[in-house]
C-alpha cells in the first residue's frame, strides 16, 4: 500500500490549498516544501487584489494564515526537496527525495515559479546589491539611488515600494510602454522619486565590492549610458520550478506543466496547480482555484482505484 493517498509538491498558496481542501476531502495527504512555506507570495510586500482583505495584506501575513487554515485541518506539511519522479507504476507512484523515497496513488505539482535572471551578473552582485526581493532587501537602501528592471506588475509595485527607502528608483523597461496592471502604473507615473528609462535595457553591474554601477543600453538608439546606483532589482518575469519533473509529465516549451480545466495532466492521477502550469493568469486567486480543482480531481481519481 502507497504511504500517501496524495501528494503534494510546494506549499505557496496553490499547494496549501490544495492541501487543505484534501484533508476535508479525508485524504491521507502529505505536503512537501523544500524551503519555507508560503512560496512567491512570503516576497510581495503587500497583497491588495486578494479578496476578503480590503485593507490589504502583507504577503507574509498571507502565507501565514494559509499554511496555519491547512495545519489546523490537519495537513502534515514536510521539508523536503523533491530529486525526480517516477510515474512508472500507475497505481503506486513514487516522490524521491535525497534521502528516501515517498509512494503514493495521486500527485499535485505546486511548485510555481522562481525570477528569471538576465545573466548580467546576478550570481556576482548577489547581495552585494543585487536582489530579486524588496520586501528583503529593500531597507538596506535608505536614501541611495537603485534600478529595477522590468515592465511587468512585480517590477512595477516592487518600484513603488522601493521609493519607502531609495531616494531614487530608475525603472529600466525595454518597451515604451509598462505591462503591468493600469493601477500600478498609474501610482508609478504619480511617484517623482520613480524614473523610467524606456526602452532600455540593462546590461552590466559594475562595482569593486558591491553594485556602485549599472550599465544601460537604449535599445533603439544603441546609446549605452551607465547609471550611477547601489543597488540593482531584477524583475523580468519568471521561471517554472520544475527541474525535477525530467520528462515525467508533459511541459511547455518554456517548462510550463500542460494541464487541462480540471488541471490534470497527461499522466493519469498528477495534477498541477498555480504557477508551475501553462496559464494565461498567475495570482494568487488563480492559484487557489487551480489548487481547488486539483484537490478535487485527484480525490475522484483515488476514488476511482
Ligand atoms: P511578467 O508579467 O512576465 O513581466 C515581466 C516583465 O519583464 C515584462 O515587462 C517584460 O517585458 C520584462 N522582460 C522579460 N524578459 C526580459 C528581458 N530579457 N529583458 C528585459 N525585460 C524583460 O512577470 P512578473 O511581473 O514577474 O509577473 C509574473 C506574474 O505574477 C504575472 O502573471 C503577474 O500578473 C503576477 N503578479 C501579479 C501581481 C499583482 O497582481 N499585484 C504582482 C506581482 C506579480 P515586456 O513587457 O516587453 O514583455
Amino acid at each position: 500500500m502507497a504511504d500517501y493517498d496524495l501528494v503534494i509538491i510546494g506549499s505557496g498558496p496553490a499547494g496549501l490549498t490544495a492541501g487543505l481542501y484534501a484533508a476535508r476531502a479525508r485524504l491521507k495527504v502529505l505536503i512537501l516544501e523544500k524551503s519555507v512555506p508560503g512560496g512567491q507570495i512570503l516576497v510581495t510586500d503587500w497583497i491588495e487584489n486578494y479578496p476578503g482583505f480590503p485593507e490589504g495584506i502583507s504577503g507574509y501575513d498571507l502565507a501565514e494564515k494559509f499554511r496555519l487554515q491547512a495545519e489546523n485541518l490537519g495537513v502534515k506539511i514536510e521539508n523536503g526537496q523533491v530529486q525526480s519522479l517516477d510515474f512508472s507504476n500507475p497505481k503506486e507512484k513514487k516522490v524521491l527525495l535525497k534521502e528516501k523515497t515517498i509512494t503514493c496513488s495521486s500527485v499535485i505539482i505546486a511548485s510555481g515559479a522562481s525570477p528569471r535572471r538576465l545573466g548580467i551578473g546576478e550570481d556576482q552582485y548577489m547581495g552585494k546589491g543585487l536582489s530579486f526581493c524588496a520586501t528583503c532587501d529593500g531597507p538596506f537602501f535608505r536614501d541611495k539611488v537603485v534600478v529595477a528592471v522590468g515592465g511587468g506588475d512585480t517590477a512595477v509595485q516592487e518600484a513603488v515600494f522601493l521609493t519607502k527607502f531609495a531616494k531614487k528608483v530608475y525603472l529600466v523597461h525595454r518597451r515604451d510602454q509598462l505591462r503591468a496592471a493600469k493601477i500600478l502604473q498609474e501610482r508609478a507615473f504619480a511617484n517623482d522619486k520613480i524614473e523610467i528609462l524606456w526602452d532600455s535595457v540593462a546590461t552590466g553591474l559594475e562595482g569593486l565590492f558591491g553594485i556602485e554601477r549599472v550599465k544601460i543600453r537604449n535599445v533603439k538608439t544603441n546609446e549605452e549610458k551607465t547609471v550611477d546606483a547601489s543597488g540593482c532589482f531584477i524583475w523580468v518575469g519568471i521561471e517554472p520550478n520544475g527541474d525535477f519533473i525530467n520528462g515525467q509529465v508533459e511541459t511547455d516549451e518554456y517548462g510550463f506543466i500542460i494541464a487541462d480545466e480540471h488541471m490534470c495532466t497527461n499522466i493519469p492521477g498528477v495534477f498541477a496547480a498555480g504557477d508551475i502550469r501553462n496559464t494565461p493568469l498567475r495570482q494568487i486567486a488563480t492559484a487557489v482555484g487551480d489548487a481547488a480543482m486539483a484537490a478535487m480531481a485527484a480525490e475522484h481519481y483515488i476514488e476511482s482505484l
